[in-house]
C-alpha cells in the first residue's frame, strides 16, 4: 500500500515509534529513521522488510536539528509523504518539585518538535496533494494524571496542534490525525514500573498489575504492533476523510 512512499517516525530507534516504523515499513514505505540509542539492531529489524532505511540522529528538542533531518529525508528520498511525530520523554514529579529544565524538555522534544517537523513537511506533502501527518500524542492528551504536569500539557498540545493541523489542509490530499495510547510496555513506562516497585516494594510484575488497574480497565498493555496497525489505517485509502481525531487506544482508559 506505501510502496514508493518515504515515512520519517521521530524516535523510532524503541518503543512505539520502532513499531509504528515497523508497520509502514511492511507495508512497502521508505523509512527515516530518528532517536537516540542503539541505531543498528533496529535498523536491521526494518531493512529485513525489504524497504530502504536511512537514519538522522537529530535531537528533537533543538528546531535547527529538526530542519536538518528534513532536509535530510528529501534528499535521500525525494520528501515525505507520512510524518509520525513520536520522539517523547517523562518526568513524574508534583509541580512544586518540577525541575524547570525537566519541564522545558518536555515541552520542547514531546510538543514543540511536532510543530517543527510538521511545519518543514507539510509544502511537499501540499504540493503532491497527498500525505499523513500522525502525531502520537496520549491518553494524556485527552485526560490529566496527577505528576504529569509537563506531559499532560505538553500532549494536549499535540492534540490541538493536530485539530489544526487537520483544519488547515482539511480540503487538501494532506490529513493529520493523532494516536492517543494507555499505558504501553516500552522503555519510558519501564521506569515508572521501576519506580512503584522501589517505592512500595513491589516485584516487577506486582508493580505492573498495580500501574494497570489504577488507569486502564482492560488491564492489558497496548502493544506497539497495535499502534502500527492504527497508523497504517491512517495511511489507507479508509483514512482519507479522517481528519483531526484523537483516537485513544487505551483499554478504556479516557471511557471512565
Ligand atoms: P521510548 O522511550 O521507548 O522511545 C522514545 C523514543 O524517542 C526513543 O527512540 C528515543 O531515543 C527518542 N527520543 C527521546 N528523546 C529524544 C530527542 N531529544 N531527540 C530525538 N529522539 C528522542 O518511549 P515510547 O513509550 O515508545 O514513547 C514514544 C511516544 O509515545 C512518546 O511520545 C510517548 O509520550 C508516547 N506515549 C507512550 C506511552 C507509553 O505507555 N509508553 C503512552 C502514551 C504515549
Amino acid at each position: 500500500m506505501l510502496k514508493g512512499k518515504t515515512a520519517l517516525v521521530t524516535g523510532s530507534t524503541s518503543g512505539i515509534g520502532l513499531g509504528i516504523a515497523k508497520a509502514l515499513a511492511a507495508q512497502g514505505a521508505n523509512i527515516v529513521m530518528n532517536g537516540f540509542g542503539d541505531v543498528d539492531s533496529p535498523k536491521a529489524v526494518i531493512e529485513a522488510l525489504g524497504v530502504q532505511v536511512a537514519y538522522h540522529g537529530a535531537d528533537m528538542s533543538k528546531p535547527a536539528e529538526i530542519e536538518a533531518m528534513m532536509k535530510f529525508a528529501a534528499e535521500q528520498f525525494g520528501r515525505v509523504d507520512v510524518l509520525v511525530n513520536n520522539a517523547g520523554i517523562q518526568h513524574v514529579a508534583r509541580i512544586e518539585n518540577f525541575p524547570p529544565e525537566r519541564w522545558d524538555a518536555i515541552i520542547a522534544i514531546n510538543m514543540s518538535s511536532a510543530f517543527h517537523a510538521t511545519r518543514a513537511a507539510l509544502p511537499a506533502m501540499q504540493a503532491a496533494g497527498w500525505g499523513r501527518i500522525i502525531n502520537v500524542a496520549s491518553v494524556h492528551g485527552l485526560v490529566a494524571s496527577a505528576e504529569k504536569s509537563a506531559y499532560v500539557t505538553a500532549k494536549h498540545g499535540v492534540v490541538g496542534l493536530t485539530k489544526v493541523t487537520a483544519l488547515e489542509n482539511a480540503t487538501t490530499g494532506v490529513t493529520c490525525n493523532a494516536i492517543c495510547p494507555g499505558w504501553v510496555l516500552t522503555p519510558l513506562v519501564q521506569k515508572q514500573v521501576d519506580a512503584k516497585a522501589a517505592a512500595l516494594g513491589l516485584s516487577n510484575d506486582e508493580a505492573k498489575k498495580l500501574l494497570l488497574g489504577e488507569k486502564e480497565p482492560s488491564l492489558q498493555f497496548t502493544t506497539p504492533e497495535e499502534l502500527g496497525a492504527l497508523a497504517v489505517f491512517f495511511c489507507s485509502p479508509a483514512g482519507n476523510n479522517v481528519r483531526g481525531v484523537a483516537w485513544n487506544m487505551d483499554g478504556g482508559w479516557a471511557a471512565q
